[in-house]
């Protein structure tokens, strides 16, 4: 069996639904696992609703209906017979949705993320499904909540592993149908209760799906030609890489890159299953692939991340840092769930790099306040450089002030700021 994802890009509008076909014609002998992510932007479009719903903002209808018209825009391309199944379909789920927006919100905050922002790949796979019947791929949707079975950890699931494997492969394996839609990114409870796995988590999904199957390979579906050494946003001359290994590709996720999800690699590497990252528009070409391979990456890869905060924390009697209070740190940077890019620790200060979070910096700065000077600056970015040199430091530091940096031997970690930004 293989494990395919289409993410948002690879389903943004009719006619990339259209070209899912495409891709899936190309195989037409062989038996696969489809996961799909929210169409397009709708993950961010339903982290809005939630804003609006959970500190009721009076923006739930505006947000909702945008929600609404963009899948049913998308829909009616499609499907121009008005008395297709979807129609009924779709309303119905906008019915309860609708609905479910009217209950007042519980105090917390990621479980109704999880029980709102699940909704877009809950209907990108149900459009999905029924487009592909309509061209002839028959198949058979699953709801994703009834295989991957979680803890309840709110945006950041844990997986059961042993009740996964055992409800994917009762649902998938021992099944005769050839094609499987299923739902990138969303799990339940035990309970029933809908989880998520964080964002961008629909590859991660995928390569559950794979290990608890012993799938043949898995393939990534994107809108590059594979894992560039680079992402295009921020670089020019991006070079495709031809191989990767397991090693490499789980240094470069973590650090960022963001073609793949950190957490997809390490279930591929146990069972040995290969990934490729392939590009949706030109599916006959090779990609790259990602194996059990001892070949370092020859070629520099830089990964940026913006709207990056570092954080200084000084004791205020200018004791020293020590391992008491690096414990009370990381106690609390667990407790509310920010990740640690870089740290650096001097005899009066701890320094740590993480994402800029609306909600969980500013919680996790007021509580380290109580007991430590807590010094911050905003808005920075993070490069990091697998297999560096000096020649691709300079490269990026160009106009570049950089605040701290981390060196092991083969990767350069610089947060760094605009130097017109200091002037200011
Ligand atoms: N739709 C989710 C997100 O955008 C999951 C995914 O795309 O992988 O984060
Ligand atoms: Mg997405």
């Amino acid at each position: 069996m293989k494990v395919f994802k289409f993410g948002g890009a690879s389903v943004k509008d009719a006619d990339s639904v259209r070209n899912v076909v495409n891709v899936l014609n190309l195989y037409s002998e062989d038996k696969i696992a489809v996961v799909v992510s929210a169409m397009g932007k709708m993950t961010n479009a339903l982290e809005r609703l939630l804003h609006a719903y959970y500190y009721a903002t009076g923006k739930i209808d505006e947000e909702f209906y945008n929600i609404k018209e963009y899948h049913m825009g998308i829909t009616s391309a499609l499907f121009p017979d008005v008395k297709s199944e979807i129609y009924t379909d779709l309303d119905n789920i906008f019915t309860l949705f609708k609905t479910r927006l009217t209950i007042p919100t519980s105090d917390n905050y990621d479980y109704e993320y999880d029980q709102i922002v699940s909704l877009g790949e809950i209907i990108s796979s149900r459009i999905l499904s029924a487009y592909l019947n309509s061209t002839g791929i028959e198949n058979l949707w699953i709801d994703a909540r009834s295989i991957i079975r979680t803890d309840n950890t709110y945006r950041d699931a844990r997986i059961d592993w042993d009740k996964t494997v055992e409800l994917v492969n009762d649902s998938m394996k021992f099944h005769k149908e050839r094609i499987y839609i299923t739902q990138g990114f969303i799990g339940s409870t035990a309970e029933n209760i809908t989880t998520t796995l964080g964002r961008e988590g629909s590859d991660f999904s995928a390569a559950i799906l794979a290990y608890s199957l012993e799938a043949e390979k898995v393939a990534i579906w994107k809108d590059v030609p594979g894992v560039l050494n680079a992402d295009p946003k921020y670089f020019d001359d991006t070079i495709k890489l031809e191989q990767l290994s397991y090693h490499d590709a789980i240094e470069l996720a973590y650090y960022g890159a963001s073609v793949i999800h950190p957490k997809t690699i390490k279930p591929l590497q146990n069972k040995k299953i290969p990934l490729w990252v392939k590009s949706f528009l030109h599916p006959r070409e090779r990609g790259t692939i990602i194996q059990n391979d001892k070949v370092e990456l020859q070629i520099a890869s830089f990964i940026f991340k913006m709207n990056q905060v570092l954080i200084t924390i000084h004791a205020r009697d200018f004791s020293f840092i020590a391992e008491q209070n690096l414990g009370d740190i990381f106690h609390e940077l667990s407790r509310l769930r920010v990740r640690i890019n870089v740290m650096q620790n001097t005899a009066l200060s701890f320094s740590i790099c993480v994402d800029w979070d609306d909600r969980r910096i500013p919680e996790l700065i007021k509580s380290l306040e109580t007991d430590y000077m807590i010094k911050y600056n905003k808005g920075l970015e993070l490069v990091t450089i697998r297999h560096y040199d000096q020649e691709t430091i300079d490269r990026v530091t160009v106009n570049k002030e950089v605040l701290l940096e981390e060196k092991t031997r083969n990767t350069v970690q610089m947060v760094m700021r605009d130097i017109d930004k200091v002037m200011e």
